[in-house]
């Protein structure tokens, strides 16, 4: 039974607590941005564990990302310490990189297989074709996933396998072969998972779906949240037909539906909505804003190149940490609402390629602002880092993971490679070191695509990031930069994008928009790059909660002063 008073469940709503409290079989909860779906599920776990005597052994969660997964083991820790670590908080790839370690005689590994970086991925498939590109590694990519390998595909497994490694869609598709060959193996992982939940549903690849039928019987405890609206990654196969899948495989499947945002402030919301309305995926749904973030209309900020723009935001933010209040140039309102308390890390620019953060670093640094960007490098794929592995084959001196990786970076100097190149390799390498048990693990880990991400959530730093890399989060001030034709929605130039990537753009903006709480700001720019630019075709769904702004202005001055200066 569940305890009246000082239950995990009590922090969520009533429709949060349906489906937190709700016991096992199928369960579906398809609800949008800010709804507290992620919450729930971390609430539901720590229910289940502490509240229903559910062994927590057998409680697994599927995140997105390593760093969502590290985001759900902290706050699963805070709620119930003593279950915490026997939790399996997991991405599907590193439950399919403990899968394979735990069944390699049987996928034809040895017990130390190793993981293709991008680099050896080109390497071995330059062995096999005697030239190769990023480009054909991702066709071959494309067809092994969608089960459509060709000749060219299956020699460059070969070649794979006889160096006894795996890349990293193999660490999802070999499990799901594998435990399709072999259904008793499937049955015992069944029995170790009884109750799993993932996150980002919408966002889930055919095997990745496979793998969680693998794990799941269809009357299982199988969780899935997710937003259709939020879907974001169809270029690497995901599909949110799994939705309609899940509602077949796994019958009866209970639906709740979560409605009430308790993220962003009404307007925001309503641009939002507004922004998804004509493509959306989920007609007719019910959203509503519940929470206290003030009520600022949309900023919306035409600049007149990218350098003019990037230092608009520089000093925005530097404005309103100073408790400057905005002017809009629509209505000639004064807004100062709700700037008060706001520091670095409290502010987010989002952009659509990764090319875009230049400008803004520079603008970041002449206004002396502190600045982190989520960075998508994988780390081992960094100069120096793969020459510092590489020694930790040799024994060498060091008792710790952090140490070995010292010794090998100086073996590597001594050698005479390039010594800055080699001091920020260790510096990077030196978090990931302190957190493995073993070199063993710390190869692994590497392999995997463990990103330079530096990016601390918790810093005192406004953070740069791509809307892809903002799933998930929320920030009181956000910046969405870059809002033209060509950008947002992204194509090449002179080509119209078809319909279905146009859907996946407008989804992006969406993404973008609900990740602020408190102020949100779009930009477009007349000029980028020396070329004309034209604002953003999706600004003609945004609705009437956006107004015009030019420059934020000291709060300070009399208001007279304000509008002479303008
Ligand atoms: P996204 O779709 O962006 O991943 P989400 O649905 O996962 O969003 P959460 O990140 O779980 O939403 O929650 C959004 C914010 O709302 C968080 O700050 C969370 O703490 C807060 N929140 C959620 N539910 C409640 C609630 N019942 N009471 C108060 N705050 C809540
Ligand atoms: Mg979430």
């Amino acid at each position: 039974a569940i305890p009246a008073t000082g239950s995990l469940l009590d922090g969520l709503d009533p429709d949060q607590r349906e489906a937190a409290g709700s016991g096992g079989g199928p369960l579906l909860i398809i609800a949008g941005p800010g709804t507290g779906k992620t919450r729930t599920l971390t609430h539901r776990i720590a229910h289940l564990v502490s509240e229903r005597d559910i062994p927590p052994e057998q409680c697994l969660a599927i995140t997105f990302t390593r760093r969502a997964a590290e985001e759900m083991a902290e706050r699963l820790q805070a709620l119930v310490p003593g279950h915490a670590a026997k939790l399996t908080i997991a991405t599907f790839h590193s439950l399919g990189v403990r899968i394979l370690r735990e069944q390699h005689d049987r996928a034809g590994l040895s017990a130390g297989f190793g993981i293709a970086n991008q680099a050896r991925q080109l390497e071995i498939l330059t062995g096999v074709t005697g030239d190769a590109d990023r480009r054909a590694l991702a066709e071959i990519s494309r067809n092994r996933r969608t089960g459509t390998a060709d000749e060219l595909a299956q020699r460059y497994t070969k070649a794979l396998r006889q160096q006894d490694l795996v890349d990293f869609d193999d660490l999802v598709a070999l499990p799901v072969a594998l435990l399709e060959a072999e259904p008793e193996l499937a049955v015992l992982y069944r029995e170790r998972y009884r109750w799993i939940s993932v996150d980002e549903y919408q966002d889930v690849d055919e095997q990745q779906y496979r793998l969680l039928r693998l794990l799941a019987p269809a009357s299982g405890n199988l969780t899935a949240i997710g937003d259709p609206d939020q879907a974001i990654y169809r270029f690497r196969g995901a599909d949110v037909g799994f939705f309609l899948r899940f509602q077949e495989d796994f019958a009866p499947a209970r639906t709740v539906q979560l409605t009430r945002n308790y993220r962003s402030n009404p307007h925001i919301l309503g641009t939002a909505l507004h922004a998804i309305a004509p493509g959306t995926l989920v007609p007719g749904r019910e959203l509503r804003p519940y929470g206290e973030h003030g009520d600022a209309l949309v900023g919306v900020h035409h600049a007149a190149d990218d350098r003019a723009e990037a230092s608009f935001v520089a000093r925005t933010i530097d404005q309103l940490l100073g408790g400057a209040s905005f002017h809009s140039l629509d209505s000639g309102r004064v807004d100062s609402d709700g700037t008060q308390g706001l520091g670095f890390s409290d502010f987010a620019v989002l952009y659509r390629t990764d090319r875009q953060a230049r400008a803004l670093l520079d603008a970041f640094a002449q206004a002396g602002l502190p600045v982190q960007k989520r960075s998508h490098d994988r780390l081992a794929e960094r100069p120096g880092v793969e020459e510092i592995v590489a020694e930790l084959a040799h024994p060498g001196e060091g008792t710790t993971v952090a140490e070995r990786v010292r010794h090998a970076a100086d073996a590597v100097l001594a050698r005479g490679a390039e010594e800055s190149v080699v001091r920020t390799a260790v510096d990077v390498l030196k978090p990931l070191a302190r957190r493995c048990g073993d070199v063993a693990q710390f190869r692994t880990e590497l392999a995997m695509g463990v990103e330079v991400d530096t990016w601390d959530p918790r810093a005192d730093r406004v953070s740069l990031l791509t809307l892809h890399a903002s799933k998930g989060l929320e920030f009181p001030v956000v910046f969405v930069v870059g809002c033209e034709d060509g950008l947002l929605p992204l194509r090449w130039p002179g080509a119209e994008p078809p319909d279905e990537e146009l859907a996946e753009e407008r989804r992006l903006l969406f993404v973008g928009i609900t990740r602020a709480q408190r102020h949100l700001y779009l930009s477009h720019a007349a000029e980028r790059g020396g070329r004309r630019a034209r604002r953003s075709r999706f600004f003609a769904d945004l609705g009437d909660e956006v107004e015009r702004i030019g420059e934020a202005v000291p709060r300070a001055r009399p208001r007279e002063t304000q509008l002479r200066l303008l």
